[in-house]
């Protein structure tokens, strides 16, 4: 096995559900670190996501990403449900269950994770940090009847309550910019 993590819990929680879940490990590869992962797949992975598994078919080994930077450390077992739930979709691809999560903390993986930590599903439902989302900083206005939209990003649309589709003489202005200030809106 490939442990590259310096996370003493992780190796520690590595070896209980290898052993558990009956896996054999001279075919395990994991990492804490997402762009070891990436280098290892090939393609660049999802930052939000706690954990990851997949089977290397050129190189035979499957591989796990358990990212550290995501997993709400301050729940005692958010750490153990990331790492038990990584190793079972292991498990279940030896066991030719190639299905993928239908709804992640809420389907028969979740319930199967649960299960094999004892955890609630409450825990394996907020095991990771909240993804941060951009702040709604602009608002845009319709000319037409003045309703006020606000937007994480800059676009171009039209209002919904004017039209259905996007038209043009709709089409929303840009009114305020809430992290500039006013000032910068009408420089440009
Ligand atoms: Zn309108």
């Amino acid at each position: 096995m490939l442990l590259d993590c310096d996370d003493p819990q992780v190796g520690r929680l590595v070896a209980t559900y290898v052993a558990r879940l009956g896996l054999p490990a001279d075919h395990l590869a994991i990492t804490c670190h997402r762009k070891v992962y990436r280098d290892w797949l090939g393609r660049r992975v999802d930052a939000s996501l706690g954990g990851a598994y997949t089977y290397l078919r050129r190189t035979q080994q499957h591989a796990i990403l358990i990212n550290l930077e995501r997993i709400d450390r301050d729940q005692p077992k958010a750490l153990e449900i990331v790492v038990a739930e990584e190793l079972l979709h292991m498990r279940d691809f030896l066991d030719g269950d190639h299905r993928r999560h239908a709804k992640h903390g809420y389907d028969r993986i979740a319930d199967r994770v649960a299960a094999l930590t004892g955890a609630t599903l409450t825990e394996v439902r907020t095991c990771l940090l909240p993804v941060k989302r951009r702040p709604l900083r602009y608002r845009y206005a319709c000319p037409a009847c003045g309703l006020a939209i606000w937007r994480r990003v800059r676009g171009t649309w039209s209002c919904r309550r004017c039209a259905p589709v996007f038209q043009r003489r709709y089409q929303l202005i840009l009114q305020h910019d809430a992290l500039a200030g006013d000032d910068a809106l009408a420089a440009r």
